[in-house]
């Protein structure tokens, strides 16, 4: 789960990592309100999305007066902007911060993330931080260094030491670096983050060092431990169907292809969707109704699956093992009855109850093609849906 900058500064401001004095405003009036508690005489206005790159699109605005907050904030609010994380159709902005500004005399950038190939939490920092941290990457790889930090003994001066060594930070921003690693890495465990980037830190004017932009992520299957961040969450950042569908525990994923998959096991759906291909198609979704799927929760993947426009056929691809193929033949056509499907629909059942199954569907009525194993099925959506066209 993703949070808005604004949220970020203020988890991470709990554990005492420096972070400029804002406010967030969902209306024009409440910018001009906000930037008033903060005196200036700078102001920025930034534009809340779950996405990076803001500055570059015009969300991120340093100004001088009152008048230009309201107009800033009024240009926004409600806008769309396009950023190269945000993909072609961008994102509405809904809320703003207004930050007291800063003095910038280095902009350094800094990450934290599991690092799945050590098992270890990793620093991730370069010189080169601000906006065009992608491009350092690409062309200048080595301005970029990665410190792991070992679970067994934990963060200690040492690893802030090394950061702030690669950062070129001497005498007292040095050991504000030391204290800034150690602040970030406890944030980071204690909150379950999956995530957490700041770019840029700067060096001020006045030599300190400040979080001037924070994106976090937390993992998802320690939500349940942290019942304030859950609150944090703006859905209206999400994707509706991907929403709809983690209501019901299903893990959903939408594609840009036209063939709907439900399938069980994400192995399973990976095999689905790969066959899909090879038969000259796309898939439009990745969707795994997972081991215990009930007859509501089959429903409720039809409908999300439906609910997607590009969606030309539906390849039903499940193996009864824990979940029985009779439970899911009942739900594929409780489903397709309630949705009054318009589309073609093919089914592969295996396993557990699997004739019981194939009974279910063929006495149902409805137009339902059966396949026999996965490469039939997939050549049989394939082509049900190309002769619909
Ligand atoms: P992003 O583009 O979405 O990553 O948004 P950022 O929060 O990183 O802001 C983009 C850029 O705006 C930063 O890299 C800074 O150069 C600039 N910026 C942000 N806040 C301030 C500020 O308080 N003062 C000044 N002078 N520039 C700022
Ligand atoms: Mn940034």
């Amino acid at each position: 789960m993703n949070i808005h900058e604004y949220q970020a500064k203020a988890v991470l401001a709990k554990y005492g990592v420096a972070v400029p004095k804002g406010f967030p405003a969902f209306t024009p009036d409440e910018a001009v309100e906000a930037a008033k508690k903060l005196g200036g005489p700078v102001y920025v206005v930034k534009a809340q999305i779950h996405a990076g790159g803001r500055g570059k699109a015009g969300g991120v605005k340093v100004v001088k007066s009152l008048d230009d907050v309201k107009s800033e904030a009024t240009r926004l609010l409600g806008s769309t902007l396009v950023t190269h994380q945000t993909g072609p159709a961008g994102k509405q902005v809904n809320r703003l911060y207004i930050e007291e500004g800063s003095s910038i005399a280095r902009e350094l950038y800094l990450s934290v993330l599991v690092d799945r190939a050590t098992s270890r939490i990793a620093f991730i920092v370069s010189t080169e931080g601000g906006m065009d941290i992608e491009e350092v990457a690409h062309s200048t790889p080595e301005k970029i260094l990665t410190f792991s930090i070992d679970p067994a003994s934990g963060v200690s001066s040492f690893h802030g030491r090394k950061v702030a060594f690669a950062l070129g930070l001497e005498g007292d921003l040095n050991a504000q670096a030391v204290a800034l690693v150690d602040k970030l890495y406890k944030a980071f465990v204690a909150e379950d983050m999956a995530q957490l980037e700041i770019n840029p830190l700067v060096v001020t004017g006045d030599n300190k060092l400040v979080c001037l932009d924070a994106k976090v992520g937390f993992d998802d299957n320690a939500l349940y431990r942290h019942k304030d961040i859950v609150e944090l969450r703006d859905i209206t950042e999400e994707d509706p169907a991907e929403v709809e569908a983690s209501k019901y525990d299903l893990n959903y994923v939408k594609l840009d292809g036209k063939i709907g998959c439900m399938v069980n096991g994400a192995g399973l759906a990976m095999a689905t969707m790969d066959i899909i291909k090879y038969y000259g198609s796309e898939p439009a979704n990745f969707l795994d109704v997972g081991g215990g799927a009930t007859k509501e929760k089959v429903t409720a993947a039809f409908k999300i699956i439906l609910s997607d426009k590009n969606v030309e056929g539906i390849l039903v691809n499940i193996f009864g093992g824990i979940m029985r193929c009779d439970i899911i033949a009942e739900g594929v056509i409780a489903a397709a009855k309630e949705v009054s499907l318009k589309v073609p629909l093919v089914v592969r059942l295996e396993g557990t109850n699997v004739e019981l199954g194939k009974k279910i569907m063929a006495e149902s009525g409805l137009p339902i093609i059966s396949a026999d194993n996965l490469a039939d099925a997939a050549e049989k959506i394939v082509k049900a849906v190309k002769e619909a066209a």
